[in-house]
């Protein structure tokens, strides 16, 4: 008898490289591995299962609409898809929604967005979409030519045309490349997550606000992974003083079922009309009505403690003993350790705790409800590995 992971290497691509743990139950910030073994989960998917594993009230969302539709199209209305629409628009002060099914697809949306709205406002038909070195935004041709790592680039040439990458912090670089080039956006992650969970400095991202505004060219914010209270404010950008134009997320807005958004503002609510763009699951109730118990449960309160968690685990790894740094924003923390992060993170799963690297840093992404007992059950073990 073949075992699940001799099976999974034979028949799955071997696009990833799995730990050898195999995941067959859990509840909240617990997981069992296939021979019993209790891991605490500081990784929730890759920022995905925001409420944790089996999470009573998402749980019963998505059941009660898995009992009425599971999926319509986009020919018809459901309920789900259109509370979830009013609830981030009312959340945010965006006017509309695309949604989609994960990220990338939220950051293609974006991207047609800004190609169009460039078109329709000044004619520009070679439109270029700035973005930062050591962004991520995604696997698709497209969003891979977003992505300002050429590590992911190799292989793949000719990616899609119209992406400049500009080194982060350099306010010259982004004012010339505005100079030079029909720009028709500005692509930024408040905190680059896969690019090793670093915070863009405020100044920054205040003088990219200041470009777009005065030149008339869109302020996108991919929230992929730090948005849907993940940096302790329901988006990160809400703690930049900023108003983007275009926000895409998905990740911990599905609470673990694939959904993308893109948030539309006033100037570019109806950029794309009929049969500009459209997506058959986007949308889809089942997903939708997770998001929508998620998105309730995000309130000031909610959002209160994930700061307090935040303030705690910053407190602890600061100055702690094997630690060089801690980078990041809410509970999406990064750890500049002594030791290499892939070490860290093997002793860390040895002993019962599951965590992720970003680049050389180790990297957290804990449910954000992640009770305070296992919490701190799990930062006892990170400190020792780090040691
Ligand atoms: C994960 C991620 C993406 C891609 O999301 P997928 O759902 O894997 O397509 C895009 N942007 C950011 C910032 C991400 O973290």
């Amino acid at each position: 008898m073949k075992t699940i992971t001799q099976i999974d290497n034979e028949y799955v691509a071997h696009t990833y490289k799995r730990f050898p743990v195999e995941i067959v139950s859990g509840k909240g910030s617990v997981l069992y591995g296939s021979d019993g073994k209790r891991y605490i989960d500081l990784g929730s998917g890759i920022g995905v299962t925001a409420f944790g594993i089996a999470d009573d009230t998402w749980n019963n969302a998505v059941i009660e609409q898995l009992g009425k539709v599971q999926h319509t199209s986009n020919l018809y209305y459901t309920e789900p898809c259109a509370r979830l629409a009013m609830m981030l628009c009312e959340r945010t002060g965006m006017k509309r929604v695309f949604f989609s099914n994960s990220g990338a697809e939220a950051n293609e949306c974006a991207i047609k967005v800004a190609r169009k709205y460039a078109f329709d406002k000044k004619g520009i038909t070679e439109p270029v979409i700035l973005t930062l070195v050591n962004s991520f935004h995604g696997r698709t041709h497209t969003t891979l030519a977003a992505t300002g790592q050429e590590v992911f680039h190799k292989h793949f040439q000719p990616l899609t045309p119209g992406f400049v990458h500009l080194p982060v912090g350099d306010i010259d670089a982004l004012t010339e490349a505005v100079k030079n080039h029909p720009v028709a956006g500005i692509l930024i992650e408040c905190v680059q997550g896969e690019g090793g969970v670093n915070k863009l400095p405020c100044d920054y991202v205040a003088a990219i606000k200041a470009i777009c505004e005065t030149e008339d060219i869109l302020l996108m914010v991919d929230e992929v992974q730090t948005g849907n209270g993940r940096c302790g404010t329901l988006y990160a950008y809400m703690q930049y003083g900023i108003t983007p134009d275009v926000v895409s997320t998905a990740k911990g807005l599905g609470g673990g079922l694939p959904i993308g958004a893109t948030l539309l503002a006033d100037k570019v609510k109806d950029t794309l009309g009929y049969s500009d763009h459209g997506s058959t699951f986007g949308g889809n109730p089942i997903a939708a009505a997770g998001a929508c118990s998620i998105i309730k449960r995000l309130d000031e309160d909610f959002l209160a403690e994930v700061k307090q968690k935040s303030d705690y685990l910053f407190e602890t790894f600061q100055n702690a003993k094997g630690i060089k740094a801690v980078s990041g924003m809410g509970l999406m923390i990064g750890l500049e350790t002594e030791k290499p992060a892939s070490e860290v993170l093997a002793a860390c799963m040895e002993k019962g705790v599951l965590c992720l690297t970003a680049k050389t840093k180790l990297r957290l992404l804990p449910a954000l409800n992640i009770p305070m007992d296992i919490l701190k059950e799990a930062v006892s073990v990170i400190l020792d590995a780090c040691q």
